[in-house]
């Protein structure tokens, strides 16, 4: 009979259950399952009731039975705000860690540098006061805290990631960045707002918390910054099964402070101090296709609904058509169940829509330009077309009055924008002609031309926030003088790994962005363990990991899909198949590239968060960017200016990339986006980046509940596990050294291993050496003892604590 322990054991139903192992032969253990009623009583029981015995077989994924060490006395399991402290950090200590402080109301938790976020879906609205604020920036950025780590004494925050950003700006003068992902309605949207809020109010200096939470900042720059939040979701935000106020696009703001006084090296915290100055977004991917087609419960974009449930006389200052229009009215709109989001009605945030139009410099002209061109797509929306004069290859537009009302919304006249849509210009060296197309194709392009003008009309809109808040043009010193270049802080909130049944082009791209982030996240983490290995005095064990190249070079390599779906772009009669077909043929060496035998259109990647499985139908049309001439004429014909406009190249955009073969290859969605990635990695590579994880523990979005299974596959995703594991890979526990000494001092046989001095790292040393004499092999030692923490090598601090336990 071997020692009772406590374990985690592999489950199908809860990925895993504690349980206490009676006996165990090496090969296979003897648990105690205890029963549970269901998923959420599982850790409240603990270990205790009624029990199941079970033979589990310890081969398989990182073992199917882990220790559990994190339990009190009865068996209960106990939570930990940083669970680097875990005696035994894996995906079940993790998971249990989170689900008891999700249930106790606590969001946040630490792994070492890295903060979990997980989605209450209730405001606890207690831990985001200004005295709250207030505490974390005194004690993390205004205390001089010296050699002790600031986050002993403050638990888990977002504001503890957006303190210490502030802290690198302001007193080390190094660009900082937080990154935050997870998956659809984790959380990432709001966990930016928060984090940037607090940043906004860090800049008060060391102060007393003020009385007020809903604190208005006075500073105008401040304050459009803050709102330029919520006017990019009502456009680019839009409910969804998954969440109600899901961003349909990804977005990357550029926070830029202008630091004063700051003499490098010479931390005067009363004098030092970063003023944020403005902000800077680029916007990554809109969903446009959600701009001609939803399905219920989901919506398309807010600004539709908010714009139709404004009041009538507000609506015809817009168009007079709108007057006395429903949901109902447009088909692109349709019906909708939802009538607030947020605890806002559509009407109610209209009016805020309007106000920060105006905060930003677009009121006025510029407003009605933009709900113009807002009610231009939803006017193409009702076009019809049918057969012309009965031939079904060619077409016209069936709803005049539709067409009159977009032709005077557009100023554009209606012949030109029938033959817009119904006709398709074809030139060849020598000639140019014709072609009419079908009914069909002609909704089509009518729906193609509706999207671009809603992608245009963002991209305004983004340029316009842009100019009314970036520093460059709005901030100016007090004292006039040059405040320089500006200090950043970046956030990006982007959107996380996606696999669904089918995968398309869309998810392609969405998984290659979350591969980029994950390669530059390992970078860090391994990195960041370097770097404490150094501070510590120890030397470099092997640390190993599994990077991304594969991947990444299978996606954007010289022979990579990217490649290979932009040579079939420019070929006249590119097809998705023969992307497919000849991907797999270039590729037949990746170790990520999975063939579909069933399916030719089919393949999958082997991520870094899981297999992903592909269908390639539409990839070669969705990769193309070029909207036919016709309908490009029609909008550079249009009085309205937004829809004429020519949105300025994105950073870097512009740039052809190398070896390029044909215009039409910069041009495709995908080479932009690769260009546009590239640029963004540029940026963050210059920062400090810290990284939010957020996650969403339930699928019904309701309090309290956890999910196991979900919440161990997003921590998987969130590359938690494999941080955990490469901060582990070459000595999986630390303990700090007074704690080494008060533990294990049984152990230590003085004369036979006498200390080289009375130091206590010395005396760490002579003690491990003695006790762990037995578990070194050859020379390779079972331990290092560094300047403030002791390192076990695996096995080594289980055998400490069994034998302390039995003596
Ligand atoms: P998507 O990828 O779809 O944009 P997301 O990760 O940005 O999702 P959010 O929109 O930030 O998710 O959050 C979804 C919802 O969860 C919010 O509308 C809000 O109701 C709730 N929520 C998020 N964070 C918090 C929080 N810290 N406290 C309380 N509720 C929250
Ligand atoms: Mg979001």
């Amino acid at each position: 009979m071997g020692k009772q322990s406590f374990v985690y054991v592999r489950s199908k139903e809860y990925a895993w259950v504690p349980a206490i192992q009676t006996d165990t032969d090496g090969k296979k253990a003897t648990v105690q399952i205890p029963a549970f009623k269901d998923e959420q009583s599982i850790d409240s029981d603990g270990c205790r009731g009624k029990k199941t015995e079970e033979k589990v077989d310890l081969k398989g994924y990182v073992g199917n039975v882990l220790p559990l060490q994190n339990v009190d006395g009865q068996g209960m399991l106990i939570e930990i705000p940083d669970m680097v402290e875990l005696p035994y950090l894996h995906e079940a200590g993790i998971l249990y860690n989170l689900k008891r402080r999700h249930r106790d109301g606590k969001p946040y938790t630490r792994t070492g540098d890295i903060v979990i976020a997980i989605n209450p879906f209730q405001w606890f609205t207690e831990i985001y006061t200004d005295a709250v604020r207030t505490r974390y920036s005194n004690k993390l950025v205004w205390t001089d805290s010296g050699e002790t780590d600031p986050r002993t004494f403050v638990d888990p925050h977002v504001y503890e990631t957006s303190s210490l950003c502030y802290k690198g700006l302001a007193f080390y003068q190094t660009d900082q960045s937080i990154l935050v992902s997870g998956e659809s309605g984790a959380g990432k949207t709001e966990t930016v707002k928060i984090a940037m809020n607090h940043m906004a109010s860090v800049q008060r200096g060391p102060v007393e918390a003020s009385s007020n939470p809903e604190e208005k900042f006075e500073d105008p720059v401040v304050n459009r910054v803050l709102q330029s939040n919520p006017l990019l979701e009502t456009f680019g935000n839009a409910k969804t099964t998954r969440n109600d106020n899901s961003s349909r696009f990804g977005k990357y703001t550029q926070l830029q402070f202008d630091c004063l006084e700051i003499v490098p090296g010479n931390i005067d915290r009363t004098k030092s101090r970063c003023h944020l100055g403005g902000s800077k977004c680029e916007a990554y991917l809109l969903e446009k296709n959600r701009v001609t087609g939803h399905t219920e419960p989901e919506r398309t974009y807010h600004v539709f609904y908010q714009i139709l449930a404004a009041p009538d006389d507000q609506k015809a200052s817009f168009w007079s058509g709108l007057k006395g229009s429903t949901f109902d009215s447009f088909k692109y709109v349709g019906a909708t169940s939802t009538t607030k989001i947020e605890k806002r009605t559509d009407a109610e945030w209209f009016e805020g829509t309007c106000e920060t139009l105006s905060l930003i410099n677009l009121g006025g002209d510029k407003l009605i330009a933009l709900m113009r061109a807002i009610t231009a797509v939803l006017q193409c929306g009702n076009l019809a077309f049918g057969a012309l004069g009965g031939d079904a290859d060619k077409s016209e537009c069936t709803s005049k009055d539709v067409l009159a009302g977009l032709s005077d919304i557009l100023g554009v006249a209606e012949p030109e924008l029938n033959l817009a849509f119904t006709e398709r210009t074809m030139k060849t060296r020598n000639e140019t002609y014709k072609v009419p197309l079908n009914a069909e194709t002609a909704k089509n392009s009518c729906d193609a031309f509706a999207k671009e003008v809603y992608g245009k009309l963002f991209l305004w809109l983004v340029e316009g926030i842009n100019e009314a808040t970036k520093a460059e043009n709005n901030y100016s010193r007090a004292d006039g003088q040059d405040p320089g270049e500006f200090g950043i802080i970046g956030l990006l909130d982007i959107f996380g790994f996606e696999s669904f049944v089918i995968n398309r082009f869309e998810q392609l791209c969405i998984n290659y962005a979350n591969e980029k982030l994950q390669q530059k996240f390992t970078e860090d983490i391994f990195r960041s363990v370097q770097l404490e290995y150094e501070a510590e005095g120890i030397e470099l064990a092997e640390i190993t990991f599994d990077d991304n190249t594969d991947v990444l070079d299978l996606i954007e390599g010289r022979t990579g899909l990217c490649a290979m779906l932009n040579e079939e772009c420019v070929r006249p009669k590119g097809s998705d198949e023969a992307f497919v077909q000849k991907a797999l043929g270039a590729n037949k060496k990746s170790p990520c590239l999975l063939v579909n035998n069933m399916d030719r259109m089919g393949f999958g990647i082997h991520h870094y968060a899981g297999k992903v499985m592909y269908s390639a139908q539409f990839f070669v049309e969705r990769n193309q960017d070029t909207l036919p001439t016709d309908l490009e004429d029609a909008m550079m014909k249009s009085s309205n200016f937004i829809v004429a406009h020519k949105p300025a190249p994105a950073a870097d955009a512009g740039k052809a990339p190398k070896r390029q073969k044909s215009n039409i290859v910069g041009s495709t969605i995908w080479a932009k986006y690769k260009t546009q990635l590239a640029s963004l990695m540029g940026s963050l590579r210059k920062t400090q980046s810290r990284y939010i994880r957020c996650l969403k523990p339930n699928k019904a979005k309701v309090p309290v509940k956890m999910e196991h299974i979900g919440t161990v596959e997003q921590l998987r995703c969130a590359g938690v596990v494999a941080a955990v594991t490469i901060s582990r890979s070459a000595f999986p526990n630390k303990l700090p050294n007074d704690t080494v000494r008060l533990r294990f001092s049984g152990f230590w046989d003085k004369a036979a291993y006498p200390a080289a001095s009375s130091d206590l790292k010395d005396e760490c040393f002579a003690m491990m050496t003695c006790a762990l004499k037995e578990k070194a092999e050859g020379d390779k030692v079972a331990f290092a003892v560094g300047k403030t923490k002791t390192y076990f090598r695996s096995g080594a601090l289980e055998y400490l604590e069994a034998n302390r336990a039995a003596g």
